[in-house]
């Protein structure tokens, strides 16, 4: 296998989670009696370029099934950090009824909305058409498309191109990383910016986030990384922020390489920030799996241990972290009896491996379990104060990343 952006051959382990089932491929009841298909769930560093990257499996529509999709506007947090990017980036571009901005993978409008409101000329570009239409609900003009070199080729023609271009949470999950780069080349206007939200590779290595690899994310990049990479497409990076989102993203601003926006400290500040964390350094990519597997067998180990006092342990958000835990744990019903969900269309379904049952939160309140266990830890503080009447019967919180907490 060769590395996705630099080809260079792929020899250095990053991850090996075993093997596990797409994390969106819910069960019916009907499907516990059938064969499930699972898939590696590896990771590669390359030498080179230290793209972190997923091992190549046979591709299956399963993977990208759609009728699990995740609609943006669930989340109270994420449309809170929108609405505030949207304030800032108007404010820091000077955008006006003039501009013109478009996002890539827009989802439900959770974030053009807020463009909408202040007459901002926009547009989103989502693949799955359930969340493309509920944006268009919302006014929000939408394209039902992937966002490939192709599809800008063809867009651009008579039309104008973007003074922004937004991408939050897309870049690590397009399978052709170098297709995706190409194709912001095209959309971008001369002296437009982009603006990229992914994970930061070094918060999940500072972390031990395992549980948020999965087979849908295909790269988990660094700022380094992500500037070769831009550089090689003829773009540059000039600013960058840390953010908390995701358990620690990066939000990098690029341009045209002969723009004239203005290279900030903040982007060589960071690359340094990352070299002292060893991320040009392949030993400290291959301890990662040590880690994981620490945190794994101390949630393993709590389990076990509470079951045997006879506790009742259920869980909530039945989201890809959880699957990614469970199924490299090995975790079954006897040990979690049922995860929540605000999804209904994950309500009466089974997780994929684990088989936990997904069921409302009313559950919570008729078991009252002495622990619930949250998967989506990046938005814990979200659950816990929506789950707060737990303490009502001493209920505690349990989080398993980055190391065992209960509260
Ligand atoms: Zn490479």
């Amino acid at each position: 296998m060769k590395c996705r952006f630099c080809s260079t051959e792929l020899t250095s382990k990053f991850a090996d989670l075993a093997n596990s089932p797409a994390s969106n491929s819910f069960l019916t009841e009907e499907q516990l009696n059938k064969a499930e298909v699972f898939y590696p769930l590896r990771l590669f560093v390359c030498d080179k370029c230290y793209l972190v990257q997923i091992d190549e499996y046979k591709k299956s529509d399963e993977i990208f099934n759609n009728d699990y999709v995740y609609f943006s506007s669930f989340s109270r947090t994420w449309l809170e950090h929108a609405k505030k990017y949207v304030e800032m980036i108007t404010e820091k571009l000077d955008l006006t009824s003039q501009s013109k901005v478009i996002e890539i993978a827009s989802n439900d409008g959770y974030l053009l909305q807020y463009f909408l409101g202040k007459q901002i000329p926009c547009l989103g570009i989502e693949p799955s058409s359930n969340t493309a239409d509920a944006a268009r609900e919302k006014g929000i003009e939408t394209i039902e498309a992937f966002f490939t070199e192709e599809f800008a080729e063809n867009y651009i023609q008579g039309r104008k191109k973007a003074d922004l271009i937004i991408g939050n949470n897309v870049l690590a999950h397009v399978p052709d990383i170098n297709d995706f780069a190409a194709a912001l080349k095209i959309m971008l206007n001369d002296q437009g910016t982009i603006t990229l939200e992914f994970p930061h590779l070094m918060q999940l290595m500072e972390y031990s986030q395992f549980d948020t690899i999965y087979h849908e994310h295909f790269s988990y990049l660094s700022l380094h990384t992500v500037n070769i990479i831009f550089d090689h497409f003829g773009l540059r990076i000039y600013d960058v922020e840390e953010l908390p989102t995701h358990g620690g993203s990066l939000r990098v601003y690029a341009c045209h390489t002969h723009a004239d926006q203005q290279r900030l400290s903040s982007v060589d500040r960071l690359l340094e920030k990352e070299k002292q964390h060893g991320l040009l350094d392949l030993s400290t990519y291959q301890c990662f799996q040590a880690k994981a597997n620490q945190i794994k067998n101390n949630f393993l180990f709590f389990l076990l241990e509470q079951k045997h006092q006879g506790k009742k342990i259920a869980a909530y958000g039945a989201a890809a972290k959880g699957n990614t835990l469970l199924n490299y744990a090995g975790i079954k019903p006897d040990l979690i009896e049922f995860v929540c969900d605000a999804a209904p269309s994950k309500q009466g379904k089974f997780l994929p491996g684990s088989h936990i049952p997904v069921v409302n939160e009313r559950k919570i309140k008729e078991y009252k379990p002495d622990y619930v266990v949250i998967f989506p830890w990046n938005i814990k503080e979200e659950i816990m104060n929506q789950l707060s009447y737990i303490k009502d019967w001493g209920g505690q919180f349990v989080v398993a990343v980055p190391e065992l907490e209960i509260v």
